[in-house]
């Protein structure tokens, strides 16, 4: 005998297991203990969460948060008891982040909890610097994966229906959390490449018409695959490319997009559309969400841009007032949904801001005008503007056509000239190109070069 009773021994394989309860498909929401709560009780929820965020930072200590506390002068947990008191508490940006892990190496000084006790690492896509690492224990995971399920439950998905992603992997988080999140809630997923390279995205396509998706891909990568099924002949019915529609609530009132995400680093789920109201449900119990104006720390009025600042609560590793340098809006009217959190707008990246002729406008705002063209918008919209110096120069624009004939071509410049400046109020010159002359990315695209 070798002391059997007291070693721990793999109880047998039970619903829970490896992942959630199931629940009846017609259930109206996910987790309605949480999503329909009380708004008070939520409140307290809150409250209690933040208290537990704070006394840890001082406990541990989380020396980058606790410093930033007491240069407030906020010297003791008890300080900060409600989310009213959020308000003092400065903010802190990824450069914080990525100065924090310079100045200690690797992990920096903002950890809650040793990264040995996590399961995952992540790096940021290092498009504003040097890459900062995310690290999530199981804890943080089921948070996310809980997160996740809310979302697409509440977007109609059920277990049983087949999705696609192309989201990268490796060091690169995105791809292994989404695809943890689909299994999770019980979806088989097929992770395809992104199509970096023709052939990468060929591999997708001729797959997609072996085991067809349920629901069409959507991702940033969408106009890739469309062009490549495109040049092979695949009719997109065959690869279950049709139907393809933004997710609920897009686009709808006051210009934002719904607010899903907080960034992998911070809250990757942070809330989804339900798409009876403008915005997305945001998941306050798993986090406090503001609009702020960063001047004063307070936030900005209801339905009006402010950052975006968020504050996780119950997680291994947490972030105190994160603002994640994007624009934010917050809507509070109760919706008909049933579901009784606070709703936020997203209105892109404070980083992806374009100035020119003294105008600033989102390249969403130029995507939009470029795609009413469909010789430009199809089979996948291609195109490069040179990163504009504000000044008085005209914004030189880049667009591939989709025909061989010259004087089309010029209209088609000529046209969407006209449409920059009658939509974006900006002066342009439309160089038109030939398909394939730009170069392809299997994620996000670089659409904004520097000058040569
Ligand atoms: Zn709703």
């Amino acid at each position: 005998m070798t002391g059997a009773a007291s070693a721990v021994s793999t109880p047998p394989f039970a619903p829970g297991t490896l992942g959630p309860f199931p629940r009846p498909d017609d259930q109206f929401l996910w987790d309605p203990d949480k999503q329909a709560m009380g708004v008070e009780e939520r409140r307290e929820l809150q409250n209690e969460r933040l208290r537990a965020l704070i006394q840890r930072i001082f406990d541990e200590p989380v020396t980058l948060f606790r410093d930033k506390l007491v240069s407030a002068g906020v010297d003791a947990a008890g300080a900060i008891s409600t989310v009213d008191d959020l308000a003092d508490v400065p903010l802190t940006i990824k450069q914080d982040l990525r100065d924090s892990e310079a100045a200690a190496p690797p992990w920096g000084s903002y950890r809650f909890t040793d990264p040995r006790r996590a399961v995952r690492l992540g790096t940021s896509t290092g498009t504003t610097g040097q890459p900062t690492i995310t690290v999530w224990t199981r804890h943080d995971l089921w948070v996310e994966y809980e997160s996740g399920a809310r979302n697409w439950w509440r977007m109609g998905y059920r277990p049983g229906m087949i999705v696609t992603h192309a989201h990268p992997a490796y060091l690169y988080g995105g791809g292994v959390m989404l695809q943890g999140t689909y299994e999770y809630l019980g979806l088989l997923s097929l992770w395809v490449p992104p199509p970096d390279t023709d052939e990468l995205a060929e591999q997708a396509v001729r797959f997609w018409t072996r085991v067809t998706p349920d629901i069409p891909f959507m991702g940033f990568a969408t106009g890739r695959f469309l062009e490549v099924a495109g040049k092979l002949g695949i009719p997109l019915e065959d690869a279950g490319l049709t139907g393809l529609k933004a997710p609920p609530g897009f686009g709808l009132g006051r210009g934002g997009m719904p607010l899903m995400t907080a960034g992998a680093e911070c809250y990757a789920y942070v809330g989804g559309p339900c798409g009876q109201s403008p915005g997305a449900h945001i998941h306050e119990d798993w986090a406090v969400v503001q609009a702020v104006d960063p001047a004063t720390g307070r936030e900005v009025p209801d339905g009006e841009w402010g950052n975006l600042t968020v504050t996780t609560l119950d997680r291994d590793n947490g972030l105190l007032r994160y603002d994640l340098e994007e624009a934010c809006a917050i809507l509070r009217e109760p919706c008909p949904c049933g579901e009784t959190s606070i709703r936020g707008l997203w209105g892109g990246r404070f980083a992806d801001l374009l100035s020119c002729q003294g105008t600033r406008f989102q390249l969403s705002e130029l995507e939009a005008v470029l795609r009413t063209e469909p010789l430009v918008a199809q089979p996948s919209l291609e195109y490069q503007i040179t990163r504009h110096d504000g000044g008085p120069g005209p914004l030189e624009v880049r667009i591939e056509v989709a025909t061989d004939d010259p004087a089309a071509q010029g209209q088609v410049a000529e046209r969407v000239t006209v449409a920059i400046a009658e939509t974006l109020g900006v002066r342009a010159t439309v160089e038109p190109l030939a398909r394939d002359t730009l170069p392809r990315a299997g994620y996000k695209a670089k659409r904004v070069v520097s000058p040569d």
